[in-house]
C-alpha cells in the first residue's frame, strides 16, 4: 500500500475530466497539470464501454469535442486525431457531424494517451472520500482510497465519475443474474448463453433502452425480444436548431443566474431534446427491422407502447412482469428470463458524492458558477463536480456539448485560488 500526494486529483478518465486535463495542460500555469493526476477504475479509457455497438453514433457534432470550442487550434482536437489516424480523408468523405460512438471512444484514449504533463492512472478504482482538515477544523484538502488499498492526498479534488444507474423500485427484488442495467450490458450479455431462447424484456422508451432493444437481436441470436414503452410510443429528440441554442456554453450563464423556477421550467421543456427521445435515423431504423420481420420473419421483436412494469417478481425460476396497459388500466403477467433496463440515471447526486458530503458535513450540495462546492465557509482544499450539475448549470451539463468552456471555468478557478494568472495557450 502506498500514499500519494498531488496538487489536482481528478475521480474519472471520461470525458469530463479528459478535457479538464488538456485544459491544464493548455493553461500555462507553472506546475499546474504536471502535479495533477487522473484515476480510471478500468484499465484503459472508452466512453460508454457497455453500450460501444458498431453502428452507435454520438449525438453532438464532432466539433464539440474535449477542446475545439474553447481553442480550435488545439492538438488535441478530433479532427487532430483523425488526422494522426490517417483517417481524416475518409471521415470527411462520410459527410456527417456524428460520429460512430467508438470513434469517438478511440479519440478519447488517443487524448489521454497524449498528454504529457497530467498523469493518468488506469485500474484505481477511488472507493471513499474524505476530508483533510487542519488545527482549526478547516478543509486542507482531501485523501482518497483506492480498492487495492493505496491513498492519495490531494489539495483539490475533482469528480468526473458519471451517474448513478437508475433502477426502478419495482425491480429491486429480482436476482442480479435475471437484470441487467444498459451501463452493464455490453459486458453482461456476453455471459448469456447464445445457444438457447432467451425471452428478454426490455424496459424504457429511450436511446439506450432502444439501443439494446436492437443490439440483443444480435447478440442473443434466438432471443425473442420485447420492448416495454411507458409513452405513445418512441419518440424523436426535438431538433430545433433554435432550442438547441440552448446547449451553446454561453447558455450556462444565462441559466445559472435565472430564478430556480425558470431553470425547472427550461429543463422540462428541454426535456425532450435529451431524455426520452431517439436519434430520428434511429428510429426509422427501427422501425424498418420490424416491418422487415413482418415480411421475411420470425416475428421475434414486440413492442409493447403505453405499457408500464406494475410489479416484477420470480415464479418458478422465471421472471414474472405484471405489465399495465394504461389505455385500460388492465394488468396482464408476461413471463420472462432476462431483463434489461434502459431506465437511464439518477439525477441526483451520486453516492461517492453524498459519501463525501457526509465526511465534509454539508447537509446540502452547492456548486459555484465555476463548478466548486461550497464547503460552508474559506478552505484551502477545493472540490470540483463534473456532470452532475442539471439542476444549476443546465441540460448540457450531462453532455459533451459544454466540456471544452466548462474545463475552462475550473481551470481559471484552480489558478485563481493559486493567486496565479491565467493563460491560454494555443499549440
Ligand atoms: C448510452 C449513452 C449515450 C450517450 N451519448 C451521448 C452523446 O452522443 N453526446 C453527448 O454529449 N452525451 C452523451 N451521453 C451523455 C454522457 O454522460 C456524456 O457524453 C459523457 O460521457 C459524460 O462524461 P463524464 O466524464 O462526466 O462521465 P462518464 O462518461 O460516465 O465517465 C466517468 C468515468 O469515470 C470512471 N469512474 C467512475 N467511478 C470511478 C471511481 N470511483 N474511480 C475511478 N474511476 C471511476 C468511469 O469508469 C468512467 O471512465 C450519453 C450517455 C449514454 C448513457
Amino acid at each position: 500500500m502506498t500514499e500519494q500526494d498531488v496538487g489536482v486529483l481528478a475521480i474519472g478518465a471520461g470525458p469530463s475530466n479528459l478535457a479538464l486535463a488538456v485544459a491544464l495542460e493548455e493553461s500555462g500555469a507553472p506546475g499546474l497539470a504536471e502535479g495533477a493526476l487522473v484515476l480510471e477504475r478500468h484499465p484503459d479509457v472508452k466512453w460508454q464501454r457497455n453500450l460501444l455497438m458498431p453502428w452507435a453514433r454520438s449525438q453532438v457534432s464532432f466539433l464539440k469535442d474535449l477542446v475545439t470550442l474553447r481553442n480550435p487550434r488545439s492538438r488535441f482536437s478530433f479532427l487532430s486525431f483523425l488526422h494522426d489516424r490517417d483517417r481524416l480523408d475518409e471521415f470527411v468523405n462520410m459527410g456527417t457531424f456524428h460520429p460512430f460512438r467508438w470513434e469517438l471512444s478511440d479519440y478519447l484514449q488517443w487524448v489521454a494517451d497524449s498528454l504529457e504533463r497530467v498523469r493518468v492512472r488506469y485500474n484505481a478504482e477511488a472507493t471513499s472520500v474524505e476530508p483533510t482538515r487542519d488545527a482549526d477544523g478547516s478543509i486542507t484538502g482531501w485523501r482518497v482510497r483506492l480498492s487495492d488499498g493505496d491513498t492519495i492526498t490531494c489539495r483539490d479534488l475533482v469528480i468526473g465519475a458519471g451517474r448513478d444507474a437508475h433502477v426502478p423500485g419495482v425491480f429491486a427484488g429480482l436476482p442480479a443474474d435475471r437484470v441487467i442495467h444498459s451501463s452493464r450490458y455490453g459486458s453482461r450479455i456476453a455471459d448469456v448463453p447464445t445457444d438457447r431462447p432467451t425471452r428478454v424484456v426490455v424496459v424504457g422508451g429511450a436511446q439506450s433502452a432502444a439501443e439494446m432493444f436492437m443490439a440483443v437481436h444480435q447478440d442473443l441470436p434466438l432471443s425473442t425480444p420485447t420492448i416495454v414503452v411507458r409513452s405513445i410510443g418512441f419518440q424523436v429528440y426535438q431538433t430545433s436548431k433554435f432550442v438547441n441554442e440552448l446547449y451553446f456554453p454561453s447558455f450556462v450563464d444565462d441559466f445559472h443566474d435565472a430564478t430556480p423556477e425558470f431553470r425547472a421550467q427550461v429543463l422540462d421543456q428541454m426535456r425532450l431534446t435529451n431524455y426520452a427521445g431517439l436519434a430520428p435515423p434511429f428510429v426509422d431504423e427501427l422501425y424498418g427491422m420490424l416491418y422487415q420481420q413482418k415480411r421475411f420473419g420470425p416475428q421475434r421483436s414486440t413492442v409493447r407502447a403505453m405499457t408500464e412494469v406494475a410489479a416484477a417478481r420470480v415464479e418458478d425460476g422465471e421472471v414474472v412482469l405484471d405489465l399495465r396497459d394504461l389505455r385500460t388500466g388492465k394488468t396482464e403477467p408476461l413471463t420472462c428470463d432476462l431483463v434489461l433496463l434502459g431506465t437511464g440515471y439518477e439525477p441526483g447526486m451520486p453516492a461517492l458524492v453524498r459519501g463525501l458530503a457526509d465526511q465534509a458535513g454539508l447537509s446540502d450540495v452547492a456548486v459555484s458558477r465555476h463548478y466548486r462546492v461550497d464547503l460552508g465557509g474559506p478552505a484551502w482544499g477545493g472540490l470540483y463536480l463534473q456532470g452532475v450539475n442539471e439542476a444549476t448549470h443546465g441540460m448540457s451539463d450531462s453532455l459533451i456539448s459544454v466540456l471544452a468552456q466548462r474545463s475552462q471555468d475550473i481551470v481559471t478557478d484552480l489558478v485563481a485560488r493559486r493567486g496565479a494568472p491565467a493563460e491560454r495557450r494555443s499549440a
